[in-house]
């Protein structure tokens, strides 16, 4: 009996215990790519991002794109993609515009039918369809160590973790995506006048939203359709 107690954990050694292992259980880095790793935090944002940044001074302005109907479209036609092999560029503008920026690249793509767990399908595909991504721009002799992805993706029904309003906050037209390339280490004193994002979502007539353009809004960046900017 004596033994039993002595053993037992007192109850602020096991709160501490589990405050370290929510700590490091919600943040996962998965390799993707020979240049780029796939991270998560707490299933409300996936990042994919260069693995090497060491050499890179941070940038003071960025060219920042939504990804599907901005970058990409489906080869299927589908509005939604239907595997990662289902997307082709956008218009043949889109890779020449990529090849003369010589800034850091950024998307911003909110992925509403991906859910951010380490098994899962969606998070998988989403993933894969990037590394093809990244794949075809490098082989178009586009820097990728300066690319950089973001995505907010929706909340799993079995979601356990303690950050559910996060998942709001990194959705366009919110900034929290933004937010977090701000502490990344790619940028510093933004001369935000002199950045611009792309994004189809701009509340025009066949437009179904105008969450890219809020977005910019948002974010105090000069917005343009991907009519605008790609010419
Ligand atoms: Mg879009």
């Amino acid at each position: 009996m004596i033994g039993k107690q002595s053993s037992r954990v007192k109850p602020q050694e096991k709160i501490a215990a589990r405050v370290a292992s929510a700590v490091t259980a919600n943040l996962l880095s998965l390799s993707l790519s020979e240049t780029h790793k796939t991270i998560t935090i707490d299933e409300y944002i996936v990042k994919i991002h260069p693995i090497s940044t060491q050499s890179r001074t941070p940038s003071r302005k960025f060219v920042a794109f939504d990804l599907d109907g901005t970058l990409i479209t489906t080869k299927s036609g589908h509005t939604f993609s239907r595997g990662p092999n289902d997307w082709t560029w956008l218009n043949d503008k889109v890779v020449p515009s990529l090849q003369s920026i010589t800034l850091p690249i950024v998307i911003f793509t909110n992925q509403g039918a991906v859910i951010a767990q380490k098994t899962s399908k969606s998070l998988s595909n989403f993933t894969k369809k990037c590394k093809l991504i990244l794949d075809a721009m490098k082989e178009a002799g586009i820097d990728v160590s300066n690319v950089w992805i973001y995505a907010s993706p929706k909340m799993g029904k079995t979601y356990k973790g303690k950050n559910e309003a996060e998942f709001t906050k990194m959705r366009k037209p919110e900034i929290g995506m933004f937010e977090h390339l701000l502490k990344d280490g790619v940028l510093e004193d933004v001369i935000k006048e002199e950045c611009v994002y792309v994004g189809d979502a701009a509340g025009r007539a066949t437009d179904f939203s105008d969450s890219d353009k809020k977005f910019a809004q948002n974010c105090d960046i000069p917005f343009k359709t991907p009519e605008e900017y790609f010419v």
